[in-house]
């Protein structure tokens, strides 16, 4: 049944949890959004993906509707008061094997956007950024693709920001382990349950649990009876190695102002042997 006072449970409050509840608030400030996560949105740690000391923004997709979005999105960053100060205009530097940087080149001069990217042979690349990357692996390498309107945001400070914002703006934030999705008798969602056997119910369920997305469907596959909300091959979980290393005085000299750096290995090239 329709309600004219709609509510919205949205669960996760990773990055993209946050947004839908900033701009369902903005959208609908008289209707009920609550955001639920098993973490606290100023907690010392948080096992969100969108939670880490920093993440590359960037627009040099080779896939035009991803080049369009990120666009957006890095107009945002840069203008709006709200997450201008998270984000570091450095630049990127990717070092590319395909023709990834004519593609992307070609995607920005569509868009009326490539003022700003340019493709370089090694050569001249290499002497950029006070040499930086000289001794970097170019076998192989067609040119190197420089996007100085690119870069990287603090995400675990912009994350907070905007979950604050968001509660001024009247989003509640419940801290709560959800254990399953609840659904009234005609199979619609109507609602979550929490581990400690709290149900919250709203007009419109959200999921946006990052990884975790299926799990939950399985679980609340198996309580519902409806097997069609396994996510099976629909979500594939992937994994990402990440490596931080302590800068020294000097070190962080020569490196503060660097770019974010890429090495674009095909995946037949970045096969790891068994
Ligand atoms: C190491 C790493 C590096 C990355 N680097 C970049 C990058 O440089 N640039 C870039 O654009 N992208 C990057 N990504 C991808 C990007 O971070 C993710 O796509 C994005 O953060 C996903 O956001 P999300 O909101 O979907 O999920 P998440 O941020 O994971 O949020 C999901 C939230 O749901 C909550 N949750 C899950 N299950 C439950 C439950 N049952 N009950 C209550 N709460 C629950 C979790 O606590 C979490 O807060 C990177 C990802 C990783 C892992």
């Amino acid at each position: 049944m329709a309600s004219s006072n709609p509510s919205y449970l949205i669960i996760g409050a990773g990055v993209f949890g946050v947004s839908t509840a900033y701009h369902l608030i903005q959208k609908y400030p008289n209707a009920s959004v609550t955001l639920v996560d098993r973490d606290a949105y100023d907690a010392e740690s948080r096992v969100a993906a969108s939670w880490d000391w920093n993440k590359v923004v960037r627009a040099d997709y080779d896939d035009m509707v991803y080049c369009r979005l990120a666009l957006e999105a890095q107009d945002i960053f840069k203008s709006d008061p709200l997450w201008q100060p998270h984000f570091h205009q450095t630049g990127v530097y990717w070092v590319c094997r395909s023709d990834y940087a004519q593609n992307v080149i070609t995607h920005h001069k569509d868009l009326g956007r490539n003022e700003d990217i340019i493709a370089l042979p090694v050569a001249e690349a290499r002497r950029l950024y006070g040499g930086i990357f000289d001794n970097a692996d170019y076998t192989g390498v067609k040119e190197v693709l420089i996007n100085r309107a690119s870069g990287w945001a603090a995400a675990g400070d912009a994350l907070r920001a905007v979950t604050k914002r968001c509660l001024e703006l009247g989003v509640e934030y419940v801290t709560a382990d959800v254990s399953t999705l609840v659904f009234d008798g005609r199979g619609s969602c109507i609602g979550l349950k929490t581990r400690s056997g709290d149900v919250l119910s709203a007009t419109h369920v959200v999921v946006a649990a990052g990884a975790f997305t299926p799990t939950l469907l399985e679980w609340s596959a198996a309580t519902s009876g409806n097997p069609g909300l396994r996510a099976e091959e629909r979500i594939l979980a992937a994994g990402i190695t990440t490596g931080m290393a302590q800068l020294n005085e000097q070190q962080y000299k020569k490196f503060k102002d660097m770019p974010v750096g890429f090495q674009g290995y095909t995946p037949q090239e970045g096969k790891i042997s068994e």
